[in-house]
């Protein structure tokens, strides 16, 4: 397993590690006993196999170790259930570490307890079963293991089983080279663990998917998740998978000729193969730091890193590895001016290269007939370097259109991928819209009692101030209109209103009369009773007369003692009758004021409308006049003004 990880990192735009795929699987898979099952395993096994699952976050070597004990001492108390869950943890440890043969006899122990494939155990083993037949380079049939277990993980509703099919989909297209159709299942995968929150199992993810955006040229997502996925690592100490994380995202910085950036990270390496005692790595940063510096034109150290490399890394495992080491050797001698040897090297490249044929190695040979054609120029050989320089530039054609269509590939996967993802997020937000909109509501439903409450407050203020206003205006008038003595209508208001009464008359041609009245000795009264004793006789004789008053008739004081009676729709001869009544009701009012008992009189004058006389003035002069008469006819008696009827 390690070794396939050496050379997955080495090899040019080929794998790089699958290590976080395995250890996610394993995280995933320390889950599993609590999804929904048909079979359970027992009580006891709880705490074992939580251990194996801890210490295969530390190393599977551990957790094998660890396992084997527990069914040497225990295998007596297992169910078959118990047995074969077991089997298929070890199955998977052995799976990491590159036992296949081993993986697949466990496996195959699980299957003879009639293992129930729908339980989590079951579509566990389904997984391990496909990924050993990925290895075995019989992906057409992982992928039909992959998708049964993805149909029982998806009816036992365990989204952490569900991810792990996706994730080893994803992973099986990876290695056929199949990016888009990988990053579309690690998106599936991914979407999975989002939703149950597992932070650790989302890191292997972005490394993984870093890692084929990478093989799309999507360099600034295969930073970004390479980046997220390094940081949590060295967050939590995960300090091998940050080893393999950094060393991939030095290849893109390196390629994205961000020669800085590379080199840091190299350094960072460099420092966590120290770290995690993986110092077998090292000539991963050494080669990486010497091709860094070889593209920023600091040769001297590119040597030196390079022989490094050497060094630690003297054989080659693929030939992918070893071309790479030796173009760079190549390109070291070229730039030290070194022909010979540059030529030796490039004479080793084309010999490896053979066998593979140019569409395999379409990049090498690139580099290949472009090195070569500098070694021609040095020589001054314009012929050859010429027909190098055009080999090249045909092949750079052949791989850009090969690039062409990943790239095209790219978008649409990345389309995809984005639909998905963007369907989730309008997912949330439709949830968070609909809360939102339910809170708006609420709140405008408060906002709009509040502002009924408050214009239903101000209404009521300003009805109760108008309210207020006419009360007083109404009292303003009544005290403006109102004798405040006998409370009748005053002589102005009195005027006013007979002037009105009489405007209708004579424009209605109505009848119109008034009595005019003076109590007779008056002045006797304030002498034997005082002022006081006066203005109680004066209410005593308003209250009498006003109980002949009809409701359009007004009596008003205009003097001291004198009073007008305002009568429209009346002549002189009604008016006389209401008179008469008048001055009887007074004259048999016996009062009494301060113990004493008093009678008055009072004389009356009438007059009426007619044509000639039909001013107020005059009417009101002829009535004057009557009483006058009265009185000096002996008082307590009623004379009609002698007028021109009409
Ligand atoms: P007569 O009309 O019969 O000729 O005799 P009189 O005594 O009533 O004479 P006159 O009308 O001239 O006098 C009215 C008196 O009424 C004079 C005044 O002191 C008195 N008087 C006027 N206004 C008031 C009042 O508001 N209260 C009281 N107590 N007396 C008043
Ligand atoms: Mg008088
Ligand atoms: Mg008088």
């Amino acid at each position: 397993m390690k070794k396939k990880i050496k050379t997955n990192v080495l090899a040019n735009q080929k794998r790089l590690s699958s290590k976080f795929f395995f250890v996610l699987i394993f995280l995933c898979f320390s889950l599993n006993s609590y999804g929904y099952t048909l079979d359970k395993t027992s009580a006891w096994m709880q705490n074992p196999l939580g251990k194996i699952d801890e210490l295969n976050k530390k190393d599977p070597a551990l957790a094998l170790a660890f396992s084997k004990k527990l069914v040497a001492e225990n295998l007596q108390k297992m169910t078959d259930f118990d047995k074969a869950t077991l089997f298929s943890k070890m199955a998977q440890h052995n799976y990491i570490l590159g036992h296949y043969r081993i993986s697949q006899g466990l496996l195959d122990k699980a299957y003879a307890l009639k293992t129930n494939l729908k339980t989590d155990t079951g579509i566990s083993m389904l997984l391990t079963q496909g990924g050993i037949m990925d290895e075995l380079g019989n992906s057409g049939q992982a992928m039909e293991k992959y998708l049964l277990a993805e149909k029982y993980a998806k009816a036992n509703e365990n989204s952490r089983l569900l991810a792990d099919s996706y994730a080893y989909m994803a992973y099986s297209y990876s290695i056929n080279h199949k990016d888009t159709l990988a990053l579309k299942h690690y998106h599936q995968a991914y979407l999975q663990l989002e939703k149950i929150g597992d932070e650790l199992g989302l890191a292997y993810l972005k490394a993984e998917m870093a890692n084929s955006y990478s093989l799309l040229f999507d360099d600034i997502n295969a930073v970004k998740l390479a980046k997220e996925a390094s940081d949590y690592f060295k967050k939590h100490q995960y300090y091998f998978d940050e080893l393999f994380v950094q060393t991939a995202l030095a290849k893109i910085h390196l390629r994205k000729k961000d020669y800085s950036k590379a080199e840091a990270t190299y350094l960072r390496v460099i420092e966590l193969t120290k770290k995690t005692n993986q110092t077998e790595y090292v000539y991963l940063a050494y080669l990486g730091l010497a091709d860094t510096y070889h593209h920023s034109q600091q040769h001297d150290k590119a040597r030196i890193f390079w022989h490094k490399y050497k060094g630690e890394y003297p054989d080659y495992e693929n030939p992918s590895a070893e071309v790479g080491a030796i173009v760079l050797a190549a390109k070291l001698e070229i730039a030290d001016n070194n022909i010979k040897a540059a030529i030796e090297a490039l004479t080793k490249v084309e010999a490896i290269l053979a066998p593979l044929g140019k569409q395999n190695a379409l990049s090498w040979y690139i580099q290949l007939y472009d090195l070569q054609g500098k070694i021609a120029i040095t020589k001054e050989d314009y012929k050859t370097a010429y027909f190098k320089q055009e080999q090249a530039r045909e092949l750079l054609k052949n791989y850009y259109n090969a690039e062409r269509e990943t790239v095209r590939s790219k978008y649409k996967v990345m389309f995809d991928t984005d639909q998905a993802i963007l369907k989730n997020k309008l997912l949330e937000q439709d949830k968070a819209l609909n809360q939102a909109s339910l809170e708006s509501a609420a709140q405008k439903q408060k906002l709009q009692n509040m502002i009924i409450i408050v214009i239903s407050l101000f209404v009521f203020v300003l009805v109760y101030f108008m309210y207020r206003q006419i009360l007083n205006s109404k009292a303003l008038n009544k005290i403006a209109n109102t004798d405040s003595l006998t409370e009748l209508a005053n002589r102005r208001f009195t005027f006013i209103y007979a002037e009105k009464m009489l405007l209708q008359a004579n424009k209605n041609e109505q009848q119109f009369s008034m009595v005019m009245f003076d109590v007779d000795h008056f002045k006797q009264v304030n002498d034997n009773f005082g002022h006081s004793g006066g203005d109680i006789a004066l209410k005593e004789l308003t209250s009498t007369a006003n109980e002949y008053v009809r409701c359009h008739d007004i009596l008003g004081r205009i003097g001291g003692e004198e009073f007008l009676l305002i009568l429209p729709e009346a002549n002189s001869a009604q008016a006389y009758e209401i008179a008469e009544r008048i001055k009887l009701a007074i004259e048999h009012k016996v009062m009494n004021i301060q113990g004493k008992s008093l009678q008055i009189t009072a004389s009356f004058g009438i007059a009426q409308l007619t044509k000639t006389q039909n001013s107020f003035s005059q009417i009101f002069n002829n009535a004057d006049m009557a009483l006058y008469q009265a009185k000096n006819q002996g008082r307590n008696q009623i004379v009609i003004a002698k007028q021109s009827s009409g």
